[in-house]
């Protein structure tokens, strides 16, 4: 069987800056907690285990005097109140979700109604709606928005994007927000918060697609971009979500002669190699 990698895989400039953070204080802390998982990667998370950095749910859990917050980032009043504990915070939230947290401050700021293309109960959006205020909302159907509030909420509208979504979803949902809102006589405006490291694995993953007989995704099953890579792939060619080598059996890719292999952004190096090995042992 022959195994190919996309040109574009694996961990992204965020995690992988935010996993070498954490690296770097867990030198200078015999434990280190990080507010909710670091990343949606199971084996991520163990290799970091083991150099004594675990996750706690919520402030209250916090039993050290240091937290670190995660690549997807926090709301402000909740980066506020650890401020105000006192505990030191290693923020380690990514740069491109940065931007995203400030363009929705801004409109917040303006006063226009937020609304959020991604998935409410995913850490970057809760995020996302705290920096929002109380103007967000956060859906993925925007047809449910109108026979919620009986008519598009807001008079101005603001429109992003969680930013791991896929470029066409969002594109589509922000057509047909905008159709809807200027019927109304309202005021909109889409602001592209989409990560490019997301799309371009996106593209690198489809093109790959087109050519192998099947692909294998590597990531964690909560990740949201690791899910997309892999509805990505989906719509092209017979594809597998793994997590792990261990999850690839023979049977799997039985009559296979060519399979491509793509992993999401919060997937070790360690974890692509050990899956490219298995399926080069088939
Ligand atoms: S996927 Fe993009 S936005 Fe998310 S952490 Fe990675 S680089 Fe940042």
């Amino acid at each position: 069987m022959q195994v190919e990698k996309a040109r574009e895989l694996g961990l992204c400039y965020g995690v992988r800056r935010a996993v070498d953070m954490v690296r770097d204080a867990s030198l200078q802390h015999n434990s280190l907690q990080t507010l909710g998982p670091l990343a949606h990667n199971r084996t991520l998370l163990m290799e970091l285990a083991a150099k004594g950095v675990t996750a706690v749910d919520s402030p209250d859990a916090l039993s050290g005097p240091v937290v670190v917050v995660s690549a997807h980032g926090i709301a402000p009043d909740a980066m506020q109140l650890l401020v105000q504990r006192g505990i030191d915070v290693i923020d380690t939230t990514c740069p491109i979700v940065a931007r995203a947290q400030q363009a929705v401050a801004a409109m917040a700021h303006e006063e226009l109604t937020i609304v959020i293309f991604g998935d409410a109960s995913h850490s970057e959006v809760r995020g996302l709606l705290g920096w929002a205020g109380s103007r967000g909302i956060a859906t993925q159907d925007v047809a449910s928005l109108r026979e919620q509030h009986g008519s598009f909420p807001g008079a101005r509208v603001g429109v992003v994007s969680q930013t791991t979504q896929r470029v066409e979803d969002f594109s589509s949902f922000a057509q047909e927000a905008t159709a809807m809102v200027l019927r109304e006589g309202k005021e909109i405006r889409v602001v592209n918060t989409l990560c490019d490291a997301t799309r371009r694995r996106q593209e690198a993953a489809a093109d790959l697609a087109h050519r192998v007989e099947a692909m294998v995704v590597i990531g964690g099953r909560n990740s949201a971009n690791t899910q997309r890579l892999s509805e990505t792939c989906a719509a092209i060619v017979e594809t597998h979500l793994v997590e792990t080598a261990d999850e690839i059996d023979e049977s799997l890719l039985r009559g296979k002669a060519r399979v491509g292999l793509t992993a999401g952004a919060s997937t070790p190096d360690s974890s692509i190699d050990s899956v490219e090995r298995r399926l080069r042992q088939i």
